[in-house]
């Protein structure tokens, strides 16, 4: 796969930890509980795909899926300022779509693949991916549709990355679970279906007050290691 690109997430060890940054051509799925940082690093990867190659980034544009309202600009400005970006620049090179249900969320995302060669969109950032199909599709009897409609999602996310040549991020919660799995006592929402769709999985748990640890699970190809990371006023920084 020649043609595979990185974006840096702008922390060292985490970009050693993913063998380059976040990959083009592949689906890299960011799970923890709530407050950990998934959003915080949606919005760092925003910003750091329009750096140039040299600063780690694809001078490309983001398109950015919300669908919990958790998208703030002036997040950006402070994470962009930080970069040596021009943080209105820096924002209006991050598409915003606030994604109402599921059904707009796949609209938006089909809509958006007319634009992404014009545009220069390089990352499509989804947060959270599920969210949205949990809250429609409660319980047993409407998991075989959920499950059916966030595999056809999930289908699409990866052809548009491979097609394209860019990288997509989602966002996953953790729900509790009897028993442990890789050594939790949590484990990723949505299944079988988002587990065989993500191309990456990136663990992510609370440290001691701003300091996180990320791990990357279920892949043969990475080693068992983890990366540290804080979160500052500046982004996530090593
Ligand atoms: P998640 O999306 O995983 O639920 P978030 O990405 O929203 O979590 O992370 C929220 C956390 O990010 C906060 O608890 C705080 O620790 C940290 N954070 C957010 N904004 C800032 C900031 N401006 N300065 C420092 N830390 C921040
Ligand atoms: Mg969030």
């Amino acid at each position: 796969r020649r043609s595979v690109k990185y974006i840096s997430t702008g922390v060292k060890a985490l970009d050693e930890l993913l063998g380059g940054g976040i990959e083009t051509r592949a689906i890299t799925e960011l799970v923890g509980e709530f407050g950990v940082g998934k959003t915080q690093l949606c919005h760092q990867l925003a910003v750091m795909v329009q750096l140039p190659e040299d600063k780690g980034g694809l001078r490309g544009k983001a398109l950015y899926v919300d669908t919990e309202n958790t998208f703030r600009p002036e997040r950006v400005v402070q994470i962009a300022k930080y970069r040596g970006l021009d943080p209105q620049e820096a924002l209006r090179n991050i598409l915003y779509a606030r994604a109402y249900n599921s059904d707009h969320q796949m609209i938006i995302v089909d809509e958006a693949k007319k634009i992404i060669d014009s545009e220069g969109i390089r990352l499509i950032v989804i947060d959270s991916l599920v969210a949205h199909f949990r809250a429609e599709y409660p319980g047993r009897e409407n998991l075989a549709e959920r499950q059916q409609k966030l595999n056809h999602f999930i289908g699409q996310l990866l052809r548009i990355a491979d097609l394209y040549n860019i990288a997509v991020v989602f966002t996953n919660q953790v729900i509790a679970q009897p028993d442990v799995f890789f050594g939790n006592p949590q484990k990723p929402a949505g299944g079988n279906v988002v587990a065989h769709g993500a191309t990456y999985r990136l663990w992510l748990r609370k440290s001691k007050e701003n300091t996180r640890i990320a791990k990357i699970f279920d892949s043969p190809m990475h080693p068992e290691k983890e990366a540290l990371f804080r979160i500052a006023e500046e982004g996530l920084l090593d």
